[in-house]
């Protein structure tokens, strides 16, 4: 006997047609694929319950299937299935000690968000309050599912609170109670607003409280603030996940920021101030007068709070080199070009290109 069809359809063995019609046509409602387009578990069970109905649903298949099980629990000690393991073999035999502690309770699921963030928020920390669609306690029943004054929960008669029926005989396998769904209590006097379920889908804020120099990718887990569990079970976890908006001028490395800055020719000649942005806002920045291209600049504690203190922001200098097409420019750049040709303008080029010179001679 593969599964039993009767725990399949959550009807007892002496069950009339009626009651199994009954059953099977909630269940096919209940987990019907078009209403869980991606769970393969409501498939399985679809298919399950559609062969189950197409025996006991034919009162000639039934009895024969009501006969072969009777056969096979006869059989069942002599006709070990081959691939089953001595576990397999315990569970079967000793499967009601072991499956009376979970009857009941369900924790309820995790709720997933990501959640966007910019480096300013990031390096800051802090809280965040976001708000999203999600199943939470129905507030009619606070959760219970139980219509408020109404009759508690009860143990489900077919599975006797196990949750899964055992076929007739020794090794016949376990299988998930239909008429529980596997939880092994019915809510007997249901809510009306959430039709049992103790959940309802509604608008939900939560605060998330993030540590300063959170990082993209981090995760932070509010527990017991998923969704509510079944039959006093406990509430599932909210998992928030962070991202962190790439910032167009700040690249992250670690505790430090960077980013490059870049200075026209004669402001490099020259020396100049810069606003240059951190996290923390704009500051001013002093260029040297004669700075090289690639030159790093430092600004102190303006990168990412770390253990050791906060991190720099390095600001590494380029020089831009003007585009000639413009023919001002490239007046003034010639005029320039004359000018610092003297080897008191650019000392290092003057003895190069003599040296260069030197080397050409035979
Ligand atoms: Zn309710
Ligand atoms: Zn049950």
């Amino acid at each position: 006997m593969a599964i039993d069809h009767y725990a399949v359809l959550g009807v007892e063995r002496g069950a009339d047609s009626e009651a199994i019609k009954k059953a099977y046509r909630r269940l096919t409602l209940q987990f019907h694929p078009d209403r869980h387009p991606d769970d393969t578990h409501a498939h399985e069970r679809f298919r399950q319950i559609n062969q189950a109905y197409d025996v006991l649903g034919d009162p000639r298949k039934r009895t024969r299937y009501d006969t072969q099980s009777r056969l096979s629990s006869g059989l069942d000690l002599a006709g070990v299935q081959p691939g089953q393991s001595p576990r397999d073999l315990l569970q079967n035999v000793f499967g009601d000690v072991f499956r009376s502690r979970r009857r009941g309770r369900r924790k309820g699921r995790d709720l997933r968000y990501t959640l966007t963030i910019s480096l300013q928020e990031a390096v800051r920390g802090g809280p965040h309050e976001i708000t999203f669609d999600a199943l939470g306690p129905c507030e009619t029943c606070s959760g219970s599912g139980t219509r408020p004054g109404g009759a508690p929960p009860a143990t489900c008669q077919v599975c006797g609170g196990k949750g899964e029926v055992k076929g007739d005989g020794l090794f016949a396998p376990w299988t998930r109670c239909g008429r529980c769904d596997g939880a092994g209590m019915l809510q007997a006097d249901a809510c009306k607003t959430c039709r049992g379920a103790g959940k309802s889908r509604a608008s939900r804020a939560f605060t998330v409280t993030l540590p300063a120099g959170v990082e993209s990718g981090a995760q932070k887990i509010l527990e017991g603030q998923g969704e509510p569990g079944r039959f006093e079970g406990a509430a599932g976890d909210l998992k928030v996940t962070v991202h962190v908006r790439p910032d167009p001028f700040l690249e992250r490395r670690g505790a430090e920021l960077r980013c490059e800055l870049f200075v026209s020719l004669t402001e490099a000649a020259l020396g100049t101030r810069v606003e240059v942005p951190t996290v923390d806002g704009a500051v001013e920045l002093d260029i040297p007068a004669g700075i090289r291209s690639g030159t790093k600049l430092r600004l102190r504690g303006k990168g990412i709070p770390a253990k050791q203190g906060r991190g720099d922001q390095l600001v590494l200098v380029t020089v831009e080199t003007p585009a000639a097409s413009d023919p001002n420019v490239a007046t003034a750049l010639r005029e320039l070009e004359e000018r610092s040709a003297l080897a008191s303008a650019l000392p290092k080029r003057s003895e190069q290109r003599a040296a260069f010179a030197e080397r050409k001679k035979p």
